[in-house]
């Protein structure tokens, strides 16, 4: 095999490694980061709800403070009506007027009832977020050690691979190949390499012309897939 070739397989090895430690590096914190922003979500939903519950409450309170003063009207109506020197028809007009304040207060009351039962809705619905998200605390906890244990022994093992990589590189590839090869493995995420089995590329899966495959026999060059570009190399 052309030694140059031999060489940008042998770098390749540790460049596949290098894609494959660097996408896991990318992979972790976004997954940490995706299921902080569920919790932070469900937090967020809590404090709605809860100040959904609170708004109510105020609501129902200026009911009842509604309620109260109506009551003070109400008795207030009936102690003037009972009063000495009310007639047939001063008393038809009081009476009148306390149904009307009777069925003001009914209909407050009941709205208050409504507004106390959609903040119990409300508190109901934190209380089972809230109960979610305990649930999760630990389990995010964990996942949380794990991702820092995982993302170190990654690092650890890219610093290393990138020492490797140093001294593959400098095995005598020529600049322009060398060059070639990391466009090569940049655009196509970290495979600039194929193999040539059966005159199809193990890159792309198209078959190429049997010339190519000569050339690659002969060793004396770099033959590219006229498709994907990768380098291509056969072991026989
Ligand atoms: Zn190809």
């Amino acid at each position: 095999m052309n030694p140059t070739l031999q060489a940008l397989l042998d770098l390749q090895d540790t460049d596949r490694e290098i894609y494959r430690v660097r996408a896991e590096l990318e992979r972790l914190p976004r997954e940490l980061a995706s299921r902080s922003e569920k919790l932070d979500g469900l937090r967020e939903r809590i404090a709605e709800l809860k100040n959904d519950a609170q708004g109510l409450r105020i609501r129902v309170k200026e009911v009842e403070d509604t309620v109260a003063t109506l009551r003070a009207r109400q008795r207030k109506l009936e102690s003037e009506s009972n009063e000495p020197g009310v007639d047939a028809a001063l008393l038809a007009s009081y009476q009148h007027e306390i149904r009307t304040v009777k069925g003001t207060i009914n209909e407050a009351e009941e709205d208050g009832l409504r507004l106390l039962g959609l903040a119990d809705q409300k508190l109901e619905e934190a209380a089972q977020h809230e109960e979610t998200l305990e649930a999760e605390l630990p389990d995010f906890g964990k996942f949380e050690e794990a991702v820092a244990t995982e993302t170190a022994a990654a690092e650890a093992r890219l610093a290393k691979l990138q020492e490797e990589r140093k001294g593959l590189e400098s095995e005598g590839i020529p600049e322009d190949q060398l060059t070639l090869y990391l466009g090569l493995l940049e655009r196509r995420e970290g495979e600039a390499l194929a193999e040539l089995a059966d005159l199809i590329c193990q890159g792309c899966f198209v078959s190429i012309p049997r010339n190519l495959y000569v050339r690659i026999m002969r060793g004396v060059e770099l033959v590219q897939c006229p498709n994907c570009n990768r380098i291509l190399y056969s072991h026989g």
